[in-house]
């Protein structure tokens, strides 16, 4: 366990993050120099990258600054099409013989917004449909008591930096994650929306 590795002495779970863990913020990864610390993130991306199809399926959508109104367009538009693209995974894996539900577990700390966006989704009679499979409300759980919503960080922040910064150091550990599997129906699991049509990146290609 990565944890018991970097910190033998401490048994309650610490919370990974790869920005405070990358500036060296926080009372736990500030005792560690860069270059540990970015051994520590190295580490993370390996045991996600090894958990492997069907073990983990990272879904995650982009928006380019050519298809931004405003920052509440942009998180309630990646938001659906996330919710999008889970439930079409979810419908192919159901024609393949998988009939298995979805659920949604989001960052407490963003609830209200998410709240927001997934009351406005279910008022859409055209957005209803894309939800068949997502099953019940929203959960909202706090990052500290969940691994799972702090790899949904660190799958985040690396696409991030691909995206933004063109730095492909960690996207490139976990991006064949995204293509794994076999599929009916065309399912976007990395997701670019862009109005370049020309766009060359891993998803639009
Ligand atoms: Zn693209």
């Amino acid at each position: 366990m990565l944890q018991e590795k970097y910190f033998p002495d401490i048994s309650i779970p610490i919370e990974f993050h790869v920005r405070p863990i990358r500036q060296g913020k926080g009372p736990h990864f500030n005792k560690f120099d860069f270059e540990t610390r970015c051994k520590i993130i190295d580490d993370v991306y390996d045991i996600v990258n090894n958990c492997g199809f069907p073990n983990l399926i990272p879904f995650a959508t982009v928006m380019d600054i050519s298809a931004v109104k405003n920052s509440d367009q942009v998180c309630r538009d990646c938001f659906e099409d996330v919710c999008q693209n889970f439930n079409l995974y979810l419908y192919d894996q159901y024609k393949q013989g998988f009939p298995n539900k979805g659920l949604l577990v989001i960052d407490r700390g963003r609830e209200r917004q998410y709240r927001q966006h997934f009351g406005e989704l279910k008022k859409s009679e055209a957005v209803k449909e894309y939800l068949g499979n997502i099953v019940d409300i929203p959960y909202f759980a706090a990052c500290k008591e969940t691994r799972l919503l702090q790899v949904a960080d660190f799958i985040s922040n690396a696409v991030f930096r691909y995206y933004e910064w063109d730095v492909t150091d960690n996207f490139d550990k976990i991006s064949s994650l995204f293509f794994q599997g076999s599929y009916l129906y065309p399912v976007k699991r990395l997701n670019h929306i862009t109005r370049d049509e020309s766009c060359q990146c891993c998803a639009c290609n």
